[in-house]
C-alpha cells in the first residue's frame, strides 16, 4: 500500500508536474544553470545545434553561448538553423494521460541492437529491466557507455510509439558522452528518432502535443529525424538545416577517454 502510494507520487510527478523529477535524476545541477544562461528569445537551445543534431556527428560549428548571436544571424543569412521559445499559450493545457508503457527502439547504426519492453509494472510502477534494456539501446554508440535514461523521456517516447502504431523508433543518437557535456544528450534525456514510414513532420508535430512545459523539439530535414528532450522550462522548438555526419567536435567523447574496441 505505501509502496503503491509511493509509486503513485512519483508517476505524478513524472507525468504532471513534468520537470521536476527528472531533473533530480538526471543529476541537473549544472543544466539549471546553463540553461539560465542564454537569454531565453536567442540561444534557448545552448545544446541544440550541435547536440541535437545528432546522425553521425552532423553539424554546426561550436556552440558556445557567446557565438550565439553569431550563429543566429548566421543561420538567418543560410537558414541553418532557427529556433524559437514556446510561449505558454501553445502549451499542452490538459494533463497527460499514461501511455500504454509499450516502447520498441532500434538502433538505427546497429539494426541488431534492440529493445521490446513495456517501461510498466502491473502495478504501474516502472520495470527495472525494461529501464535497463532502453538504457542499453539508447547507450552512446561512440564509447558504448550507457546511463539511466531520463523517466519522463521514456514515457514521451512511449507516447510517440503509441500513437504510431506499434512501429519501433529508430534511434538515431540517445545518451552520448559527450565532450559538450550540456547537452541534453550527455545528460541522458534527449533522444534523436525517426520512424520508418512516417515523416519527421509528423513525428515532430505529434510531440508538440505532448509538451506541458520543458520539452525541446527539434526537426532535422537534412538527416531525417527528430531531436526530443525535457529540459527546464521554457520549451524550445528548432529545425536545423544542417547536413548530415559532420563530426562536430562536442559531440566526440571527452578527452582522455580510452577506445576500448581498439585496445583489446
Ligand atoms: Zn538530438
Amino acid at each position: 500500500m505505501l509502496r503503491r502510494l509511493a509509486l503513485g507520487t512519483a508517476f505524478a510527478l513524472v507525468v504532471g508536474a513534468v520537470p521536476p523529477v527528472v531533473r533530480a535524476e538526471a543529476g541537473n545541477v549544472q543544466v539549471d544553470k546553463v540553461q539560465a544562461e542564454p537569454p531565453a528569445a536567442t540561444i534557448e537551445e545552448p545544446t541544440t545545434p550541435a547536440e541535437a543534431v545528432g546522425n553521425s556527428g552532423d553539424d554546426t560549428p561550436a556552440p558556445k553561448p557567446s557565438r550565439a548571436r553569431r550563429r543566429r544571424g548566421k543561420s538567418r543569412l543560410h537558414g541553418r538553423f532557427v529556433g524559437r521559445v514556446v510561449p505558454d499559450d501553445k502549451l499542452r493545457k490538459e494533463p497527460l494521460q499514461r501511455p500504454s508503457g509499450n516502447l520498441k527502439i532500434v538502433s538505427a547504426a546497429n539494426p541488431g541492437d534492440v529493445a521490446s519492453v513495456n517501461i510498466y509494472n502491473d502495478d504501474g510502477s516502472y520495470n527495472v529491466d525494461a529501464l535497463e534494456d532502453l538504457n542499453h539501446v539508447l547507450r552512446c554508440r561512440r564509447t558504448d557507455a550507457e546511463k539511466p535514461i531520463d523517466l519522463q523521456l521514456l514515457v514521451l517516447l512511449s507516447h510517440v510509439y503509441d500513437h504510431f502504431g506499434g512501429k519501433p523508433l529508430e534511434i538515431v543518437s540517445g545518451y552520448r558522452n559527450q565532450r559538450k557535456q550540456s547537452s541534453n544528450h550527455f545528460k541522458g534525456r534527449a533522444s534523436d528518432i525517426r520512424i520508418a514510414g512516417v515523416s519527421p513532420k509528423k513525428i515532430e508535430a505529434f510531440a508538440e502535443t505532448l509538451d506541458r512545459g520543458g520539452m525541446g523539439i527539434g526537426i532535422y530535414p537534412r538527416s531525417g529525424f527528430v531531436h526530443v528532450d525535457v529540459r527546464s522550462p521554457p520549451s524550445y522548438r528548432w529545425t536545423d538545416y544542417s547536413p548530415p555526419n559532420s563530426n562536430a567536435a562536442e559531440k566526440r567523447p571527452p578527452r582522455g577517454w580510452k577506445r576500448k574496441k581498439l585496445e583489446s
